[in-house]
């Protein structure tokens, strides 16, 4: 038996200021084939797992090459179909195969592809022919498309944000993909379309219960596996908007009737999901009451989901309200890393630094600030996986302690501050640019967890996003919505 595996990902937010080039795919993660690391990463847990059993079972992987952008503005036509083709050269050469598995973001877009993935898919199924099963992984993030739901024979997204199950998925989808090619099951997929447009933390009710209830369901009934794609909203393609997609035993009927009643309950859902977002002086309010530390997350410059990350607006009332014992990070500015890097640890000195790139992001900060620790290629943790952030610069305020980074990333480990010379403990406030995925490692330090809305480059308020090209009618833009099953 032969698989091949494969990964092209990353979040376009066509609002987005920053364009994703190829250099924007080798600098945050290529890895042509064999040399994927060790450890998994968020897109590639597919490539991963395939390479671990394939080992134990006696079976041929063939990888091809992985690449990961962060999340950034529309991709360039050049870099998508460079890596696209890329991976097909691969496939061709591998044929013949009796099986694919792809670890996909789901929210790519490109110069002339509204629908990356589904190009890609597409281009895979007419390589491999109508039988070879395809197995796909996705963020909840995604567009689900019908174009992939056509071409794929199942797909799997992670069921949650934060997204502390990408392995657990990626083992179903190799799993599943193993059993289709052994011919023990045949995967049809049901598909239908909230019409909703939303963010769903699943560490908090209502969006908890209905994922437990999904994963319920699932191994019973010939339910294979089902998946609810929130949406990535920062995206004006005519698909996106959330999704349910079950994946049945050939069961195609009965899979309608199930993803039918649960885009009903999802949709029943809709503005319920979220926690309180404060205005940043509230927020601080809030904080300073408590003995802290109290973690405040940011979401509106999130760039998990495309922002910028060099926001000053909530460092910037921390200053004037002269608030001492306060962190925040990651601050995105290689070009304040580099000064600090020239100045030395230890050093004190007048430094512009954050609020460069957008024009909601505030204006740059002008400090004396003291180099407090410097650390080359420094890195936090995400469960399983280890992000690059670059040369990285912890500078001192008095009182506030900021991390400047050189990768563009969300906060997501606490050894972002921990690593970075800026214990966590004994904090008034520490302040995450990060949407959801900070939780899970930041609330377990934290005496109460804060939403900020600091009006950041993604707002929170879906219906202040400049859509023009997003099917219609879709809710919150419009009030008279209902789920719609789709055919493919
Ligand atoms: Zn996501």
């Amino acid at each position: 038996m032969r698989l091949f595996a494969a990964s092209i990902g990353t979040e376009t937010n066509t609002f987005a200021p920053i364009p994703t080039a190829l250099e924007s795919f080798h600098e945050a993660f290529y890895a042509p084939p064999g040399q994927h690391p060790e450890d998994p990463t968020l897109c590639t847990a597919p490539l991963w797992v395939a390479r671990r059993r394939a080992k134990a079972e006696g079976w041929t992987l063939v990888e091809g090459s992985c690449s990961w952008a962060e999340p950034a503005g529309t991709v360039s036509r050049a870099a998508y179909e460079q890596l696209r083709d890329e991976v097909l050269g691969q496939l061709r050469a591998a044929m013949p195969v009796d099986g694919v598995v792809l670890g996909l973001h789901g929210a790519m877009v490109a110069d002339g592809y509204d629908d990356c993935e589904g190009d890609l898919i597409e281009r895979v199924r007419n390589i491999v022919g109508a039988t070879v099963p395809i197995g796909v992984e996705l963020d909840p993030h995604c567009h689900m498309t019908q174009k992939r739901v056509r071409n794929a024979t199942l797909i799997i997204c992670f069921k949650e944000f934060p997204h502390t199950d990408f392995v657990a998925r990626g083992e179903e989808v190799v799993e599943l993909t193993l059993q289709a090619v052994r011919g023990q099951i045949r995967p049809v997929m049901s598909l239908c379309d909230c019409r909703m447009i939303g963010s769903f933390p699943t560490n908090i009710q209502p969006m908890r219960g209905f994922v437990d209830k999904m994963s319920a369901l699932e191994g019973k009934d010939g339910v294979l596996s089902i998946s609810a794609a929130h949406c990535f909203p920062y995206a004006d393609v005519p698909e996106m908007g959330s999704r349910i997609l079950v994946v049945t035993d050939n069961r195609r009927e009965a899979g309608d009737k199930l993803a039918r009643a649960l885009a009903d309950e999802f949709f029943a859902m809709r503005g319920k999901t979220l926690p309180d977002y404060h205005a940043p002086d509230i927020a601080i309010d809030k904080a300073l009451q408590d003995p802290g530390p109290v973690v405040i997350a940011d979401p509106s410059d999130n760039p998990g989901g495309g922002a910028p990350g060099d926001s000053t607006v909530i460092l910037r009332r921390l200053i004037e309200r002269k608030v001492q014992g306060a962190a925040l990070g990651p601050m995105w500015d290689p070009m304040a890393v580099r000064l600090c890097f020239m100045a030395g640890a230890g050093s004190k000195l007048q430094l512009r630094f954050g609020g460069k790139t957008a024009l909601p992001s505030g204006q740059p900060i002008d400090a004396l600030v003291t180099v407090k620790k410097l650390v080359r290629d420094a890195t936090q943790t995400f469960v399983d996986a280890t992000i690059a952030l670059g040369d990285c610069a912890t500078i001192d305020l008095g009182g506030i302690e900021v991390v400047l980074i050189t990768k563009r990333t969300q906060a997501m480990g606490a050894d972002l501050f921990t690593g970075m010379g800026v214990p966590l403990a004994g904090k008034r406030i520490v302040v995450v640019k990060s949407t959801n995925h900070f939780y899970a490692a930041f609330a377990p330090h934290a005496s109460r967890v804060l939403y900020c809305d600091s009006g950041g480059p993604i707002p929170r308020d879906h219906r202040r996003v400049p859509y023009t090209r997003v099917q219609r009618p879709i809710w919150p833009l419009d009030e008279q919505v209902q789920p719609v099953l789709l055919d493919y």
